[in-house]
């Protein structure tokens, strides 16, 4: 495989996950999804089929972190919201604004009872989420960069977020040099990445080790680390969170970092699907070089723009087309 740029590692990694990864379920692949403090390069949620296909009737959007305050404890009977959901631990009216967005999005039963705003819900929100992996891409696995990801990996480890932490990486001539991987921490496995994939490092899970650790200071010669437990309602919480966000975006989301308005853009086939191209370098556009600031940037003439232009047409538009259909595809039971 041909990783000449890291994020082009990262979707060869999203591709080959979303293809050949070995679960009990169905999966969905996401990337550059974490917590505020911590993003992993690659996410695959394995997914209780049942529950996959019941989530799929809140539709594609996520339902985001307040939206969690509220729709899984809607009640089945009408109900006055306060009776029926848990105190959130913020003032209630930002509560009845989620209600009434909720209720837009048609996820949510709401009405008004004297003065009373009273909820029902729709449908039970499913437990649909089996496990969560992690996945930190690293092609080039020099010392500096195994010294840092041992640290991040470190951090996940103890945080205990994901079930299982692996590293992905490149065959650096004819092998992974392994004095590089001896700082990691021996529960995170390690995956090298090239025209085939090798397991070097099976994971231990780490679901097991909750409630997790956060590490706040790993210490050094003169100083004592600092660590704090980690929340088991604030780890199931993050949990939910990541995973919703992996639903709604997928890892074809790259498009939103890229500039496929440009002329030079366009989506070429590879093993099943398509990936990104720019024809004026030859190459896998990277979001740091594919933007207006990029010399080669050319607008899609409006001549390209069929019909509807420019609101739904143009190539770039079709781009993201055949994306969100793949996207789609992925999650059973959301409507065509
Ligand atoms: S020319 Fe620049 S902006 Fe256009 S697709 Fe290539 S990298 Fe992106």
């Amino acid at each position: 495989m041909d990783a000449d740029s890291e994020f082009e590692f990262e979707l060869a990694v999203c591709r080959w996950a979303e293809r050949s990864w070995d679960a009990d379920g169905p999966i969905l692949v996401g990337r550059q999804v974490g917590t505020r403090r911590r993003r992993f390069d690659t996410v695959i949620v394995e997914c209780d089929p049942e529950g996959l296909r019941q989530r799929a009737l809140f539709g594609p959007e996520r339902i985001d972190d307040d939206l969690l305050d509220v729709v899984p404890h809607a009640p089945a009977e009408w109900a006055w919201y306060r009776d029926a959901l848990p105190d959130p631990g913020y003032p209630w009216r930002y509560v009845r604004e989620t209600i009434h967005r909720a209720d837009d999005r048609g996820i949510l039963d709401v009405r008004t009872r004297g003065n009373r705003i009273q909820i029902r819900r729709r449908w039970r929100y499913p437990d649909w989420v089996a496990r969560i992996v992690a996945i930190e891409n690293k092609p080039d696995l020099d010392a500096s960069a195994a010294d840092r990801l041992a640290a991040q990996l470190e951090f996940d480890v103890a945080l205990a977020l994901a079930d299982e932490v692996w590293v992905a990486t490149e065959r650096a001539g004819e092998r992974v040099p392994r004095a590089l991987l001896e700082d990691f921490p021996v529960e995170a496995g390690v995956l090298v990445v090239d025209d085939t994939v090798e397991t070097l490092w099976q994971p231990r899970t780490l679901t097991d080790r909750r409630p997790g650790i956060r590490i706040l200071d790993r210490g050094g010669d003169r100083s004592a680390a600092r660590f704090e437990y980690a929340d088991s309602d604030w780890t199931e919480r993050r949990r939910e969170v990541i995973s919703e966000r992996v639903y709604e975006r997928g890892w074809r989301s790259y498009l939103d970092s890229l500039r496929p308005d440009c002329r030079h853009f366009e989506c070429v086939p590879v093993e099943r699907g398509v990936g990104p191209h720019c024809d004026a370098y030859d190459r896998t556009p990277t979001p740091s070089q594919c933007r207006g600031a990029c010399p080669e940037f050319t607008p899609e003439p409006p001549t390209w723009r069929t019909r509807d232009w420019p609101i739904a047409g143009g190539p770039g538009r079709g781009v993201r087309d055949v994306l969100d259909a793949q996207r789609r595809r992925e999650r059973p039971g959301l409507e065509e």
